[in-house]
Formats: structure tokens, C-alpha cells, sequence
């Protein structure tokens, strides 16, 4: 199909101003960006299809948008899109006159359930004399929208049947991106920091109110790519910092229609009840390695502790909700503490709004002590009853980010902490303040790390106090460091990978995993970047768990964002999915890994060393995973402390 490559919406499609957007300039778009490996080119393609429908369809960019994300709505309202495969396979079949029993053989062949809809679309008998009209990309999100929705007995049946309304209206390359929507992954390799960028570029080329529309098709015309790179990024600094503290088309995307990207900053701020991303900790290797970073400026240091995140938002109207780490709406999993946050704050305080930044710990009534992560973990996960509740949680404030309208985050935390005391008070094993001390010697941070762990804590994190103190949203930071007991160790640091293939087990092992291949993930090229191969650390009831999960996520070929060594092919490989906490001895430059590949060598990669695992980290998305850069530094660190080693030896 030699015009394929070169399809633009605005040229190459007959929608026309103020029609809704036909689905089909969306799905070929999609698959511009699925057979394109290079990031600018699916950035390019993208900003494309977005600046044709700011200009002829602007009341769909927001359906636009979440479509190429999978998504219907802000990540934590929590609306999944995801159906089971069997549901679909059941509505593939109805709707192109197929066996439900050949369409799962050839989903179990080829491993994607979108190309069999494409294909079975394309061998359809036809059924109907009558052509079904035109998918919009408006009439499918709300079709895929009222499936996700659906509850209930009956449901199934119906899901089933609003599916195959949609397939059978879904010309061939239209089949393929709705089931894959259906089947919860899009599978074209395009992360949200590319959309971002995308939707930044084509928002400042398609300023609103324009007098008459630009004639300049593509954004990126006349361009060099050094051009491109330089434009791409400073539209996307503003859209990221607003979608850093509002992360919400929903709130964003009518902002950009009616006034414009420079708006954004006025508009899109801090607001309890939208959860924002986390500011993040670099790890460090040492005492030693913290005086050098504030050798001069005030740090404090507090304990570090090991439960879950907790972002807790008091809104105006009293309601008070709880965000994970990745913005995931815990409310219900903790009814203990919103019924007891009124009560915890200060007396002389007055406090309509806020939003603190807390860990919530594991507590044991009895003894008073912080109990380990493993019995947070036990809890049920949504909709709790308080009254059922038996594992108690203390939760121990770190930070306040906002308070009475007013945002914070651009605050040194000595007055940001200074507020959060003023506001709150302690209740005794329901809510404390994180226990911190601002020491200035070695010594003391020992000691202070040493009482950490003996208080069931995981060591401490050390943060800037007065100069670079402000909260760096969505940001891992070298003003936060954690000082964690591993670093006793070696490492500094546990290590967040992700599964990507499996080997089969033998003796007792047969029919399970053995053995599997881990990855990092690179933010820069969005790949996943092979880190090494583990076997070790796992329980016999883990190695069951994991060949049960893993296996409902086999894919027939790697993705073609894994990057890795022909000779570490596992007998399966799996989507991303899944990230695990692993401890290794060291890290060493390897010819077969690839992770980092190109920050510390420009061939090799680096690998972990006798990798073990430790647990699954259910509270990661695989795109939080350790990114290669991190790898990258603790290598280096590594390689400062051996080197200093070495220097002492010599000169000792
Ligand atoms: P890990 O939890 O494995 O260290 P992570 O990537 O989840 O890694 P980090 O940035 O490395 O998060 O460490 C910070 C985490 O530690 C926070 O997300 C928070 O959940 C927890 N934490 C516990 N005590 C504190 C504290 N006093 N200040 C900040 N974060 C704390």
C-alpha cells in the first residue's frame, strides 16, 4: 500500500470541518505509529492527527486523546477498559459469521487478538444488506465507554453484544484497534510523555481563535529535526508542568481549546481531589554521600517508612480522599482513615482544604510498633468495611503540598513542614508526623539510621531543608535521598524490573518457569532494555504464583520495544505487566544485557549480579519500573566507591 506511509488526515481523509471525527483517520493513524520505530517520526504523526482536529473537530480532541491512551477517563476515577478475551472472541465471531472456536485458535497463533479481527473482517460473509454508518471516533468511545460501565448479571451478554454493534459497523483496520482497545493494550509501542509532547506541539501550531485555519498541513514542515527537537520540547515543558500538578485531560483539553497552551499554567494547578504525581527519591551508597551533597546547605533527616503511599486530599466540601503512588483511587481501602481525619487536625487550626503527603504504615495496637509492609499487604484492596478492618494503619505525614486554596510545592520544606505541624496534631497510633532530626555529623546520622531500624523502618530519607527544598512534582530528585540498610549491603538500593520472558523449568519444576529475563525501563526511548536473568530468591508457592499469572500474558514475539541479546531468548515472552523488587551483589558492564546501554558504554549494557528475588511490586506500573538511567548511576556510584577503595588502599 505505497500511499500508506504518507497519510495525513487533513489531506487524505473526507471529513470535513465541524463533522465528528471518522474513526478510520484515527485508525490509520494508529498504525502509522505502530510501524514506525523512531520516537520523533511517532510524535510527528501524531501532532499531525491532533492538529486536524483542533482545526476541524475540536470538541473530539478529548475522546482523541484518551483513545490513543487506552483510557476513558483521568487515570483515577479508576474506569477500566479492559474486557475478557473470551467476550471478545465471542463477539468477533458473531459479528463476521466465524466459529467462536476458530477465532480463539488463531488468537492463541498469533497472540493478538486485534490482527484477528483485522483478518476475520476481511474473510467476512456479508450479513447485512444494509451498510452500518460511519464509526466516529466520538460514537466509539462512548460505545466502548457504556461497555466499560456495564455491571451486573446480565452483563456479559450485553457487553457481548455492544461489542459486535461496533465490529460489525468496524471496517477491517477499525477492527483491529477496537478489540485491541477492548483487550486493554493498544500494543503501537506510543507512550504518554510522546503523546504529551504530540498534543504540546500541535496545541502551540494550532493556536485558538485564528481568524482563518492555517494552510500548512504538517506541523513539523520546513523543519530540521534539531528544530523539531527544540520546539517539541519547550511546548511539552508547559503541558507536562501543568499535567505534573493536574494530571486531567478532562480539565487540560478545554483549556487548550478555548485559550491556548500559554493558559495552561493559570488554569491547571494543584486542586484536591485531582491526585498529582509524587516527588521521588535518588538512593545513595552512604552516610558519606549525603554530607557531600548538602555539604553546605540544612538537610533533615527522617525515618524512612515501609508501607504505602498515601496522598490524602481534605476538598472544600469535606469530602477527604486517598491516592497511591500512581494515582490510583484508595478511598475505599481505607474508611479508617477518612472517618478519622477531622479528628486529627490541630485544634487551633483552621483547615477547609489540603493535601498531605504520608505514608500509611501497618500498626500493632498492642505492642505500639510499626509492623513490616508484608501485613499492610493483607488488607483488602477496595471497598473495605471499617468494622472488618483487623489490620490497623498509623499514617505518618511527611509533607503538606497544599492547604486552604493555597499550593505549596514551590515552598522550601522547612516552611512546608512548619505548616503541616501548625495544621495537624498527633493521635496516637492513628496519625504522627514522620520522626525527624536535622543532625550535621556522620555520627549522627548513623545513629539516627540505626534507631530507624530498629522502629521496623527501612533507614532514612534525607531532604533538603531551606535551599533546593521545594516539592519537584513527578520528579525522583537528588534533594531527597534515601539511606536505606541495603546499602550495607552493596547495591544501595533494591532494584524495580520487569518481567519479559520466561524460561521453562525441568525436574521438579517441569511445567512451571524456572527461570526468567528481566528488564529496566529507558523514559528516553521507551524501550525495555534486558537487565539479567534470576532463578533465585523464589519460594515453591512463588514459582506457581508467577507461571500462573505470567502465563495468561504470553506473547509470540517480543515487542519490538525489548531490546536484548539473541542468545537470552526465553521460552516465552510476556507483555510487560509485572514488576518485581529484586537485590543483586553488584553491577557489571555485560556484552549480552543492554540495559543503559549507551550511557556507560556505547555497545554493552549493564547486568545485575546474582540477582534474587524479593516480591512482586504491585504498586508499580512497569513504566515506574528502574529506569536505565538509575541503572546507570548506580553503577557509576558503585564504581566511585570501589575506586575510592582502592585509592585508600594505595595510600594506606
Ligand atoms: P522504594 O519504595 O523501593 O524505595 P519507590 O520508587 O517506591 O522505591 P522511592 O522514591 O525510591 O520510592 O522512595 C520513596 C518512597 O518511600 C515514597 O514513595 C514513600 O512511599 C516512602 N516513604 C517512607 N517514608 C518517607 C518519608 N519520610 N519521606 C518520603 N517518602 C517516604
Amino acid at each position: 500500500n505505497p500511499g500508506k506511509n504518507s497519510y495525513h488526515p487533513l489531506k487524505d481523509s473526507t471529513w470535513k470541518m465541524g463533522e465528528n471525527v471518522p474513526y478510520m483517520a484515527l485508525a490509520k493513524t494508529l498504525e502509522l505509529i505502530e510501524e514506525t520505530s523512531s520516537r520523533l517520526k511517532m510524535i510527528e504523526i501524531l501532532a499531525n492527527y491532533f492538529r486536524s482536529v483542533f482545526l476541524l473537530s475540536p470538541n473530539d480532541l478529548l475522546c482523541s486523546v484518551y483513545l490513543c491512551l487506552n483510557q476513558l477517563a483521568p487515570a483515577y476515577i479508576g474506569l477500566e477498559l479492559g474486557v475478557g478475551e473470551g467476550i471478545i472472541i465471542k463477539a468477533i465471531a458473531q459479528a463476521t459469521g466465524r466459529t467462536a472456536d476458530k477465532v480463539k485458535a488463531d488468537v492463541s497463533a498469533k497472540g493478538d487478538v486485534g490482527l484477528v479481527a483485522e483478518a476475520s473482517k476481511s474473510t467476512q460473509r456479508t450479513l447485512s444488506m444494509f451498510r452500518p454508518a460511519i464509526l466516529t471516533v466520538n460514537s466509539v468511545f462512548t460505545k466502548l465507554t457504556e461497555v466499560a460501565v456495564m455491571t451486573g448479571n446480565s452483563s456479559q451478554t450485553k457487553k457481548v453484544d455492544k461489542i459486535h454493534g461496533l465490529l460489525v459497523a468496524a471496517k477491517q483496520l477499525e477492527a483491529r484497534f477496537i478489540a485491541r482497545s477492548l483487550a486493554g493494550k493498544l500494543r503501537i509501542g506510543l507512550a504518554e510523555q510522546s503523546l504529551l509532547q504530540a498534543l504540546a506541539f500541535a496545541a502551540s501550531a494550532t493556536p485558538p481563535n485564528q481568524p482563518s485555519p492555517p494552510t500548512q498541513l504538517n506541523c513539523f514542515q520546513g523543519l530540521s529535526t534539531e528544530a523539531i527537537k527544540a520546539k517539541v520540547e519547550t511546548a511539552a515543558v508547559i503541558l507536562k508542568t501543568a499535567y505534573c500538578q493536574c494530571p486531567s485531560y478532562d480539565r487540560i483539553i478545554p483549556v487548550l481549546l478555548r485559550e491556548g497552551i500559554a493558559a495552561l499554567p493559570l488554569h491547571c494547578t494543584l486542586t484536591p481531589g485531582v491526585p498529582l504525581k509524587p516527588m521521588l527519591a535518588c538512593p545513595t551508597r552512604g552516610v558519606g554521600e549525603v554530607l557531600q551533597k548538602f555539604e553546605s546547605t540544612k538537610f533533615t533527616c527522617e525515618w524512612k517508612y515501609d508501607g504505602e503511599r498515601a496522598q490524602i486530599h481534605l476538598l472544600e466540601n469535606g469530602e477527604v480522599r486517598i491516592y497511591s503512588r500512581n494515582q490510583e483511587n484508595n478511598t475505599s481501602k481505607y474508611p479508617d482513615i477518612i472517618s478519622r481525619f477531622q479528628s486529627w487536625i490541630a485544634p487551633s487550626a483552621s483547615v477547609r482544604s489540603a493535601i498531605i503527603d504520608s505514608e500509611a504504615v501497618a500498626w500493632d495496637t498492642e505492642k505500639k510498633t510499626i509492623l513490616p509492609f508484608q501485613i499492610l499487604s493483607t488488607r483488602k484492596r477496595k471497598d473495605a468495611v471499617e468494622a472488618d478492618i483487623k489490620v490497623q494503619v498509623c499514617v505518618f505525614a511527611f509533607d503538606l503540598l497544599f492547604i486552604n486554596g493555597e499550593s505549596l510545592v514551590e515552598m522550601p520544606l522547612i516552611e512546608r513542614r512548619q505548616k503541616l505541624w501548625n495544621s495537624f496534631h498527633r493521635v496516637g497510633g492513628q496519625f504522627d508526623f514522620a520522626t525527624s532530626r536535622d543532625p550535621q555529623s556522620i555520627e549522627e546520622i548513623e545513629e539516627f539510621l540505626d534507631e530507624s531500624l530498629k522502629g521496623n523502618c527501612e533507614g532514612l530519607m534525607v531532604k533538603g531543608l531551606v535551599k533546593d527544598a521545594t516539592y519537584e512534582i513527578a520528579k525522583r530528585s537528588k534533594n531527597w535521598l534515601k539511606l536505606k540498610k541495603d546499602y550495607l549491603e552493596g547495591v544501595g538500593d533494591t532494584i524495580d524490573a520487569v518481567v519479559i520472558g520466561g524460561y521453562l523449568g525441568r525436574g521438579k519444576r517441569t511445567g512451571l518457569y524456572g527461570g526468567f529475563l528481566l528488564a529496566c525501563y529507558d523514559e528516553n526511548n521507551e524501550d525495555y532494555q534486558s537487565l539479567c536473568k534470576i532463578g533465585t530468591g523464589f519460594s515453591d508457592e512463588d514459582f506457581q504464583t508467577h507461571s500462573d499469572f505470567l502465563k495468561n500474558h504470553i506473547i509470540q514475539k517480543p515487542k519490538p520495544y525489548y531490546r536484548f541479546d539473541q542468545t537470552l531468548s526465553p521460552d516465552h515472552w510476556f507483555e510487560p505487566v509485572q514488576v518485581w523488587e529484586i537485590k543483586c551483589a553488584d553491577l557489571s558492564i555485560s556484552p549480552v544485557h543492554r540495559a543503559a546501554v549507551g550511557i556507560i558504554d556505547p555497545v554493552k549494557g549493564i547486568s545485575l549480579r546474582f540477582p534474587r528475588f524479593i516480591r512482586i511490586r504491585p504498586d508499580k506500573n512497569p513504566e515506574n519500573a528502574t529506569s536505565a538511567e538509575q541503572i546507570a548511576d548506580l553503577y557509576k556510584s558503585q564504581d566511585q566507591i570501589k575506586n575510592r577503595k582502592i585509592e585508600e588502599e594505595e595510600e594506606g
